[in-house]
């Protein structure tokens, strides 16, 4: 029975020594580390808390975790999972509750090649230290990326190894942040073996996704930390004693806004989140740099389908109980085709397979019929997806650059992307071009959009959005410094002291790789400096062994 983490909002208290806005990977790290110092740790997160098994598993449960904001229109709750900013120019997909994007990502945890930090855009402390290594580290001991072991047995990865004949690439299988067997993981949460069932991307019923809600944010309670939900932060503001964090009822739109007083404020809500507080408090009157909002990238990362091939893909999720009993699914994402450019990192690409979550089934045959491109899909209806021609279907995602030249806005108070051009992007004609020799590898149809008739039109859209708060030199270049420290826009290499943003919006440019390994290593690096710059002190052991430790004595 997993223990509740998030307390009633009539408990938050007037002050803490640190408050955390958002509990995605930057804010775990920060609750977690922050907490084992002893600091009075506050974390404030806008979403639900979704106890394991009360993710949404069929269509309608799904629709109502579903919120839609395009600028003056909206709709839906919140508080809802997922959170689609439809744009002019570009759509955006992030996560809504307690752990963020963690709960409905499909876990792949990647190292970028070494060329990235090698760009001057970061700032040069960065790889002077040694200590990103160090958060890598720590990284990946809390979230355990691990590659599926009997990945090649599984059918989707042997779809792939078909389409990899497109490129004399073979696969190998990803490293996911997915526990394969029975475990007490490193937060002392017991974690069930993984059952294959392929829903990653709905939230993992099973418990068996390393998600931020298993990992950090136990290990941030344990220590002391108080964690509130269903709370949306709008501004901070300086005060004379330091910062004061304003938020509201994320669902209650006359209720009575509040505030909450802390000496450090970590933001973490996310590239869209951080971005956003931070334009507002601007609009208050908080000293920033002129960069805040700029330097918007969607990663490269594309996903599309194809369809009519001869062979079974099984890339549909059956769900936990499953909806249907055959063939082992596996993890959303469990193998990759790397195609790097030795030359030309913006060239490097990463195409990996991926499965639909089973609460999308029913919409399935609906969505490519609409388009036109498969005139078998009523057989699907009847039969289902599990066996009829969309068991054929292959749904890739791809990573890759862009030259992060987007720019987050206020619309109607809620940050939105402006990226005139953006689908002009060299990445998304290599990108199709590649799925397309892919497709035509395993006899089958290369479909961009399925979606074209839908709000979400042709326009390209993205998960992994970065930036906006991006990391630099000084207060010309970036927003933060390479400790997350806010510059303060006073001179070049001021900052505001106690305010950091530590989440996607610091990483200033495409990655090439799927981000959340590094937003939590760029994390777990700040903490180790906000430590030694407040005389502070935490260990990394894990709460299991420490545990031992304490039966021992
Ligand atoms: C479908 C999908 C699949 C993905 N697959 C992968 C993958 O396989 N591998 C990978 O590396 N990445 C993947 N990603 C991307 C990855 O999940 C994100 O990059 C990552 O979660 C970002 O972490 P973060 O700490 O920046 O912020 P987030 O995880 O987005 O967390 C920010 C949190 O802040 C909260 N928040 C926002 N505004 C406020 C506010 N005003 N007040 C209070 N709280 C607020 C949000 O609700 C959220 O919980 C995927 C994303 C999606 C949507
Ligand atoms: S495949 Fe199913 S059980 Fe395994 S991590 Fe994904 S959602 Fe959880």
């Amino acid at each position: 029975m997993q223990h509740r983490l998030s307390s009633a909002p009539s408990e938050i208290k007037r002050a803490y020594d640190v408050v955390v806005v958002g509990s995605g990977y930057g804010g775990g790290v920060a609750a977690s580390r922050l907490s084992r110092t002893g600091q009075r740790v506050c974390v404030i997160e806008r979403g639900k808390e979704f106890p394991t098994g009360s993710f949404p598993s069929r269509l309608p449960e799904l629709r109502r975790e579903l919120q839609l904001n395009g600028g003056k229109m909206r709709s839906g709750s919140r508080a809802g999972l997922f959170d689609f900013r439809l744009g002019a120019d570009i759509h955006v997909l992030v996560g809504c509750g307690l752990g963020g994007g963690s709960l409905i990502n499909a876990g792949v945890a990647l190292r970028p090649d070494a060329r990235v930090f090698a760009d001057p855009v970061w700032p040069e402390e960065l790889a002077a230290d040694g200590l990103l290594e160090l958060g890598f580290k720590r990284a990946a001991s809390m979230l355990r990326p691990t590659r599926y072991p009997n990945a090649p047995e599984l059918t989707k990865y042997r779809a792939l190894e078909a389409a990899s004949q497109a490129f004399g690439v073979p696969p190998v299988a990803a490293p996911v942040v997915v526990s394969f067997e029975d475990i007490i993981n490193p937060a002392g949460v017991a974690q069930p073996a993984c059952t294959l069932c392929g829903d990653c991307c709905s939230g993992c019923n099973v418990g068996a996704k390393n998600t931020v809600a298993v990992t950090y944010l136990p290990d941030a309670k344990a220590h002391g930390a108080e964690i509130f939900t269903e709370l949306s932060v709008s501004h901070i503001a300086k005060e004379a004693s330091g910062w004061r964090i304003h938020f509201a009822a994320s669902n209650d739109k006359d209720g009575s806004p509040s505030f909450v007083d802390a000496s450090t404020v970590v933001l973490a809500a996310g590239t869209l989140g951080s971005t956003e507080i931070l334009l507002r408090s601007r609009e208050r009157g908080l000293s920033l740099s002129d960069r805040l909002g700029e330097g918007f990238s969607a990663n490269g990362d594309i996903i599309a389908f194809a369809l009519g091939g001869s062979e079974r893909v099984n890339g549909v999720g059956v769900g936990h109980p499953p909806k249907f009993v055959g063939d082992a699914i596996g993890a959303c994402v469990t193998g990759q085709i790397e195609l790097p450019d030795g030359r030309d990192l913006d060239r490097s690409m990463i195409l990996q397979e991926g499965v639909l979550p089973s609460a999308l089934a029913p919409l399935l045959p609906v969505f490519f019929i609409s388009g036109g491109r498969l005139l078998g899909a009523a057989q699907s209806l009847i039969k289902g997806v599990y066996q009829g021609p969309l068991s054929h279907l292959h749904t890739f995602f791809v990573v890759s650059h862009d030259d992060a030249e987007g720019c987050i806005r206020l619309d109607n108070g809620s940050a939105h992307v402006h990226w005139p051009g953006v689908a002009d992007q060299p990445v998304y004609a290599r990108v199709d071009a590649a799925l397309t020799k892919a497709a035509a590898a395993v006899g089958a149809r290369y479909i961009k959009s399925p979606l074209a008739a839908t709000n979400m039109g042709t326009k390209p859209a993205t998960a992994h959005p970065l930036g906006g708060c991006g990391m630099g030199q000084n207060a010309g270049t970036g927003v933060v410094n390479h400790k997350c420290q806010v510059f303060d826009g006073q001179s070049r290499d001021s900052v505001h002291l106690g305010l950091y943003v530590c989440d996607g919006s610091a990483i200033p440019c495409s990655i090439g790789v799927n981000p959340l390994l590094t937003i939590t290593a760029l994390t777990e690096r700040a903490m180790v400096h906000l430590a030694r710059d407040h005389n502070l002190g935490f260990d990394d052991v894990p709460r299991v062994r420490q545990e031992a430790d304490q039966a021992l004595i």
